[in-house]
């Protein structure tokens, strides 16, 4: 069976007017003889409200009762989608994740899928059935709903059509595919006809939201080709896939991620073993640590630095006071949540050494401080201050010929 894959995102399913549009955009396909199998976000802003609605009845809602409440934005805009489809006369099925097969772990909100049983979409789908599925959730082997983490209904997507051995997986949003940055922060971005795999999976790791990060990790595992394009217009839109003879080019895009906090332990002793038992300590709270510091500014006293994601700062800050406890009480914890990460991404980076002083140059130009810096191939990460993120990111653009980008 030929199955076409498409995921629409919030903003496509805004209100009704858009919901039939993309109705019309489904059946369209439909006419031309595909099999059509659709996963849907919940519309714009609805998992923010219902996180913002939660937390004013419960400052801590346990993980399992936030899935719960977090499935049912995917559940409304998937029945009313084929509400839509029905009135226009085509004959359409919408499941929820645990209906269409997606087993995950427990791990609720932030849920891994382990196995999809696609039986009952193949077979809704040979019925002749439009089939539409709400993104974003599983179903655990106890059968509790789970939610795939932010920007799971890209995950569901791809995961669905790895599981129904579709070539294509077609992600319409509200911007006409992947830009060199945040079109929505700098005005000159330009439209990337084709990105690879692994460039997209550090743009989408450092910040780009435009699809979320496990998508990319599975489609890259299982060869699944992402065009991402624009729900409202025809645009050719982005093309992610393995890119044989692509012009090498020194720096694809710039992002940000603004949700993160730096950890600063202060004063602690200069010896073996304590930075060992400071990250040990993090991880048995499960805290997951990204950029780390160590300042050797004082006779036998150090300073370790870290960011961590904005959600488990208060836990990270917690774990660091239980070690300094531990080791008799020397130093201080200190929480930033005002600071942003800052990337450049690119395979050309690995051969160039000219791209880190580019980087560099360009924020001493600004005046803009950096506080810590990682590397790796393919990109170059810095923590600045959160209020000089965007311009950092328009000057980067510039420095690096992004807003003239030869299109690929
Ligand atoms: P959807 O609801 O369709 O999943 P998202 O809000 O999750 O939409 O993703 C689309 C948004 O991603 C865009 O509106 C844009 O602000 C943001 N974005 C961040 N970086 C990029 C980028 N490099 N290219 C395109 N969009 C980006
Ligand atoms: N509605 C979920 C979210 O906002 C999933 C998604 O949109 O992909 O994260
Ligand atoms: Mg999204």
């Amino acid at each position: 069976m030929d199955v076409h894959v498409q995921k629409y995102g919030g903003t496509s399913l805004a209100d009704d007017k858009r919901l039939r549009e993309v109705a019309t955009r489904v059946i369209e396909r439909k006419e031309q003889g595909k099999s059509m199998l659709v996963v849907v976000s919940a519309m714009n802003h609805t998992t923010e409200d219902l996180i913002a609605r939660a937390r004013r009845i419960h400052s801590h809602p346990s993980p399992r009762e936030l899935d719960m409440l977090l499935s049912t934005g995917e559940q409304m805009s998937v029945s009313l989608l084929a509400m839509a489809v029905e009135s226009l006369g085509y004959e359409v099925i919408s499941l929820t994740g645990g209906m269409s097969g997606i087993h995950t772990d427990n791990r609720h909100k932030q849920a891994r899928i382990i196995r999809i049983d696609a039986a009952r979409i193949l077979r809704e789908l040979e019925q002749g059935r439009i089939v539409l599925v709400a993104g974003f959730q599983g179903i655990t082997p106890d059968g509790d709903i789970t939610t795939l983490g932010r920007g799971g209904s890209d995950t569901t997507a791809v995961a669905l059509a790895a599981a129904v051995g579709a070539a294509w997986c077609e992600v319409y949003t509200d911007v006409d595919g992947v830009y060199t940055g945040d079109p929505n922060i700098i005005p000159e971005a330009q439209l990337l006809r084709a990105v690879t795999y692994d460039e997209m999976l550090e743009l989408s790791r450092l910040g780009a939201g435009v699809l979320s990060t496990r998508s990319v990790e599975l489609a890259k595992e299982h060869g699944v080709k992402l065009h991402v394009r624009s729900a409202f217009s025809a645009q050719p839109g982005t093309k992610v896939m393995e890119v044989e003879a692509m012009e090498e080019v020194l720096v694809r895009g710039v992002t940000m991620d603004a949700n993160i906090a730096r950890i600063s332990v202060a004063g602690v002793p200069d010896r073996p073993g304590i930075a060992f038992g400071l990250f040990k300590q993090l991880a048995s709270e499960g805290v997951s640590v990204d950029m780390i510091i160590q300042n050797l500014n004082r006779a036998q006293v150090n300073d370790i630095s870290f960011t961590v994601s904005k959600d488990d700062a208060g836990s990270a800050v917690q774990a660091c006071w239980t070690f300094l406890e531990s080791i008799g009480g020397h130093g201080m914890v200190l929480q930033k949540d005002d600071v942003a990460k800052v990337s450049i991404v690119g395979t050309g980076i690995t051969n160039s050494t000219g791209v880190a002083s580019t980087l560099f140059g360009t924020l001493y130009e600004a005046g803009i401080n950096i506080e810590m810096i990682s590397t790796s191939e393919i990109k170059i990460s810095v923590i600045i201050d959160a209020g000089q993120a965007d311009e950092a990111l328009r000057k980067l653009h510039g420095a690096f010929s992004l807003d003239s980008v030869e299109l690929s």
